[in-house]
């Protein structure tokens, strides 16, 4: 199915050289705004006319438009809620919703799992408490088996990599500054946050610890300026609060915002976190 194709065409998606059974039709799409930075093609006034083999399914007709699954909330057949497996009528009109947010994940907490270009991004989100698996070395069959393994949103700019049939759970990451891609993860998913809680290198939890623990480790300017510490369980790094100024505490503060908003926009009770108490934050 392709845009601008004629009437006249017999391409058979997915099916290379079979012959069409059906006579090709014509089938409207109406796409969310929200989701028209996926299109291929742009949609005039009265939607995106293609070309229907009659065969595929809806969900690949959506796809073939550039749109991955993952980004779409339902899709409807004439008005009526359809399966993304389920075939078009003839001249039928399919209209696309992008997914609603707060975006629901399962056992209600948020856990991901970056694609290698997003490093940034990933230590981020460990900043305000998102269990994040991240490597820069791995492959995309990898990345998309530890995401499945672990029940892990895998958050990506790769479009291609969301349409791949392995891909349970995926989120295309909007924006292309890190502090933009963070603001649309934490939209999305409105996850309770745990700022300084785990390690923005490894993503290993944070214990409070008492200084006579770390002071080996810290430079004599940091060891006379800090009284209060934390070590990261898995990699054994020290963090102290103020090491970066005030720039983290408003990355912090800013993701607080954007749950809290979300929160508030879906009347409270849809998020799947909560706002975070801020006097139960241990050691920064
Ligand atoms: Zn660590």
């Amino acid at each position: 199915m392709r845009p601008g194709q004629t009437h006249k065409s017999r391409s058979t998606p997915g099916r290379p050289g079979a012959p069409a059974k059906v006579a090709a039709c014509r089938v409207t799409f109406h796409i969310d705004p929200d989701l028209t930075l996926f299109l291929r093609a742009r949609p005039g006034e009265a939607g995106l006319a293609v070309d229907y083999d009659g065969t595929s399914s809806v969900g690949h007709g959506v796809e073939s438009l550039g749109v991955p699954l993952t980004e779409v909330g339902e899709i409807r057949i004439a008005g009526h809620p359809a399966d993304d497996h389920a075939r078009i009528p003839p001249e039928s009109t399919v209209t696309v919703l992008a997914r609603r947010r707060p975006q629901p994940v399962p056992d209600g907490t948020a856990r991901v799992c970056l694609d290698g270009h997003l490093g940034t991004l990933a230590r981020r989100l460990r900043l305000v408490g998102l269990d994040s698996w991240y490597r820069n070395d791995t492959s995309d069959d990898d990345l998309i088996a530890t995401a499945t393994a672990e029940n892990r949103v895998l958050l990506t700019k790769d479009r291609a990599l969301l349409r791949r049939r392995a891909v349970r759970l995926g989120a295309y990451v909007r924006g292309d500054r890190p502090d933009e891609q963070l603001c649309d993860v934490l939209d999305r998913f409105a996850p309770a946050l745990a700022p300084w809680t785990r390690c923005p290198a490894c993503n290993g939890h944070l214990d409070p610890v008492p200084k006579a623990e770390v002071e080996h480790l810290l430079l004599p300017g940091t060891r006379r300026t800090y009284s209060s510490f934390a070590r990261c369980r898995s990699c054994g790094r020290p963090y102290w609060h103020g090491a970066h100024g005030g720039r983290l505490d408003r990355v912090v503060e800013r993701a607080r915002r954007t749950v809290a908003r979300r929160i508030s926009a879906d009347g409270g009770a849809g998020g799947t976190g909560t706002a975070p108490d801020p006097s139960g934050t241990p050691a920064r």
